[in-house]
Formats: structure tokens, C-alpha cells, sequence
């Protein structure tokens, strides 16, 4: 245990960290809000609670949000802080009232990506939610037998979806010497095939606010049998949740992942949800939908031969989309100017509105690719 003098100089020596990387670093909405006045309000035990949200920001001072929640209830006790920076992240002006809202009516009409263009029919598309479940802390504060609890209990709602036919499939565990383990082979063949997630040790973001702790404890994946239904368990949330296939008809992607999603959630306790924020995310980022609805795109021109991913983000920023590399966030573009877009905002919109965006901003962003 620290003494309380060691506490009080440790504090110090990191607010004084937070005030250079404020003017280092001015991307860093962590340093950016960080009060000291704030900070200097809260006792002895929120004193170290919001130290360890905010390790990730301090230990890498180019993080672009710089914090990730340890538990559920975080985002209501430190509202101060974390408040203004979601507010900032996802473009919402003070006063008003986020109150999420949920809509997925949108998959019962006609979305298909081959109206924009008969060439887009076969592009990669993907839609996934991040959901925590809000019997566990985040991952971030998970021990590792919080992490094995969790597998097990998920492994269990898996053998329902197994036995029915419109899913089947299996559970594929990283968990040393579990009866559903897979080996080192066939983990790299389902990262390279964009299904399983990739070793999280490697990133120092993650690592920071330990939420890459135990690996590979407790983590793993389900495949449906067409391999189109996809959870992913013990990654930057307890479960990612997705719907991936090769076509153009995204109202039917986003239909397959709501009657997935909504199988599934009935055989495991409750996902963390708050009023204001929606479904409650590891990282701010996610907050609202959790959902990321991306394409894989050949964009050759607006990436200048894939040597360009800044022209191309410039270009989609109009149409509300981000642009990644084809390998997901962080890589560089594939093979032919392959990149990863998906529309930015996933808070203070609904399901629908965020289907209706990545097909509008796609037609928007294909016709300026395809401009003479
Ligand atoms: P997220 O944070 O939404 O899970 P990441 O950027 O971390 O996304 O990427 C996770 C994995 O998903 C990567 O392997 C990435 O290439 C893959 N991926 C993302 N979108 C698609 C897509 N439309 N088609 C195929 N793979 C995809
Ligand atoms: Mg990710």
C-alpha cells in the first residue's frame, strides 16, 4: 500500500504529465478536460478509480479519447470528465440531451448496395455491436476469473444457438486446455479470414487500461454454420457481436444480426444499458448503438494506388464515413486501394439511421471514385 504522502506526489507527478500533454498533444480529449479542481473534489477511493480510467491517455499521450471505463457505473460518477469528452468525440453541443435511442425498422426495407452500382454486388460488408454484460466489471478491472465466468457462462447460451438450425456453427476458445480450445494454426487462419480478433497484447492502448490483462484467458469466438453470425468474447468489450457476409444487401445483414442479437441476449443476463448513453462501451467511443456498420471498398483513386489513406479520409469525413485500412483500425489500405469505411457517429443515432448513412455515403463516396 502506498503511504498517503506517496499518493499525494504520485497524483502530482501524473497531473503534471496530463498539463504537458495537454499542450503536446492537443488531440488528447483526456488531457484536454482533465480539471485539476475536479480531481482534487473526489475522495481517497474516486481519487484512484479515475486514475485507472484515464492510465491509457496518460501512458500513450496520442490517444485520441484517452480513457476507457472500468465499470458500467463510471460514466454516471465521473460525468465531469467523461461528459465533455463524449460530447466532444461525437460532435454533441452542451445542454443537449443525448437520451439514445434504439430503432432497427429500418431492415425491413429495401437497402442494396448493387442499386448504387451492379459492380458493388460481393463487397465485404460487416455490421457488429459491442455489449457488456452488466453483472461484470468492464474489462478493464476483470480478474482472471471473472474473465473464465464469463466465458463459461456465454459457452452455455452458444449450445442453444448450436442446436438451432439457423445458426449451428461452434465455439472456438483461446483459453489454455479448454475442451473447445483451438490451436495456434487455426486461430491465425480465422484473424487472417477478418473473424477472430487479433493478439491483444500488442496494443499498448488496451494494455494501458488493462483490458488485454489474462490473455488468451477467457477469449474466444462463436461462428454460425454459414459463418455469418459472429460473437467474439473477452476482446475491448465482453462481447462483440456481428454479421458479416460477401453481397450488397445490407438490410438483410442488419436483419441477420438483430435476430441473432436478439436470441442470444435472451439466453445470458443483461447487457449494461444507461438512458442517456445507450449501451455502455469500454471505450466513450462506442457509446449509444456500440455499432460499426463497415464495407470493404476499393477506392484506387481516392487513395492514390492504397499509398494515400489521408485523401481518402479527407474525402469521406463529407458523408459522415471514417476510412481504415483494410486489416481494421490502424493498418494501411490492401491490395488495390482496399479500405475499411464506416460511418463515424454511433451515439445520438439508431440502427437505421446508421444503415441509411453507410448506404448513402457510400453512393456519395463511389461516385466521386468513379468521377472523370
Ligand atoms: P471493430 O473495432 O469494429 O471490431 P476493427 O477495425 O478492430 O473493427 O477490425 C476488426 C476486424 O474486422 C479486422 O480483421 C478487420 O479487417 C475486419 N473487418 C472490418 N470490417 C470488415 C468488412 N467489411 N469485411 C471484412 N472484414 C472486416
Ligand atoms: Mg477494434
Amino acid at each position: 500500500m502506498n503511504s498517503p504522502s506517496e499518493n499525494t506526489h504520485n497524483g502530482e507527478g501524473k497531473m503534471a504529465r496530463i498539463r504537458a500533454i495537454r499542450s503536446a498533444h492537443p488531440g488528447n480529449l483526456m488531457a484536454r478536460y482533465f480539471s485539476e479542481d475536479y480531481f482534487n473534489s473526489l475522495d481517497e477511493s474516486k481519487r484512484g478509480r479515475l486514475w485507472r480510467i484515464i492510465a491509457t491517455g496518460i501512458e500513450n499521450p496520442d490517444s485520441q479519447m484517452g480513457a476507457y471505463a472500468q465499470n458500467s457505473r463510471d460514466y454516471e460518477d465521473f460525468e465531469p470528465l467523461l461528459g465533455p469528452m463524449i460530447r466532444d468525440y461525437h460532435n454533441i453541443p452542451t445542454g443537449h440531451e443525448i437520451g439514445q435511442k434504439h430503432d432497427w425498422s429500418a431492415t425491413a426495407s429495401r437497402c442494396d448496395l448493387a442499386d448504387i452500382d451492379p459492380a458493388l454486388n460481393g463487397v465485404s460488408m460487416r455490421v457488429r455491436v459491442g455489449r457488456n454484460l452488466a453483472a461484470f466489471p468492464l474489462p478493464g478491472a476483470m480478474t482472471k476469473a471473472h474473465r473464465l465466468e464469463l466465458e463459461a457462462l456465454v459457452i452455455e447460451a452458444f449450445t442453444t444457438l448450436k442446436a438451432d438450425t439457423q445458426f449451428g456453427g461452434d465455439y472456438h476458445s483461446l483459453t489454455p486446455g479448454s475442451p473447445h480450445a483451438i490451436d495456434a494454426d487455426a486461430y491465425r487462419r480465422r484473424v487472417a479470414a477478418h473473424q477472430m480478433f487479433k493478439d491483444m497484447g500488442g496494443d499498448r492502448y488496451l494494455a494501458a487500461a488493462g483490458i488485454s490483462s489474462d490473455w488468451p484467458f477467457g477469449r474466444g469466438m462463436y461462428a454460425s454454420n454459414a459463418e455469418d453470425f459472429i460473437v467474439w468474447v473477452g476482446e475491448e468489450d465482453h462481447l462483440r457481436i456481428m454479421a458479416m457476409r460477401q453481397g450488397g444487401d445490407l438490410a438483410a445483414l442488419f436483419g441477420r444480426l438483430h435476430d441473432g442479437l436478439e436470441k442470444f441476449a435472451r439466453l445470458i443476463p443483461a447487457f449494461a444499458h444507461s438512458s442517456r448513453y445507450g449501451y455502455v462501451t469500454s471505450c466513450p467511443t462506442n457509446l449509444g448503438t456500440a455499432m460499426r456498420a463497415s464495407l470493404h471498398l476499393p477506392l484506387p483513386r481516392l487513395t492514390e494506388g492504397g499509398r494515400n489513406l489521408e485523401r481518402a479520409k479527407k474525402a469521406a469525413q463529407d458523408f459522415g464515413l471514417s476510412v481504415r485500412g483494410a486489416g481494421g483500425e490502424h493498418s494501411d489500405a490492401g491490395h488495390g486501394g482496399l479500405v475499411d469505411i464506416s460511418p463515424s457517429a454511433r451515439l445520438g443515432v439508431t440502427e437505421s439511421g446508421i444503415m441509411q448513412r453507410l448506404y448513402e455515403g457510400t453512393a456519395a463516396l463511389w461516385s466521386l471514385e468513379k468521377e472523370r
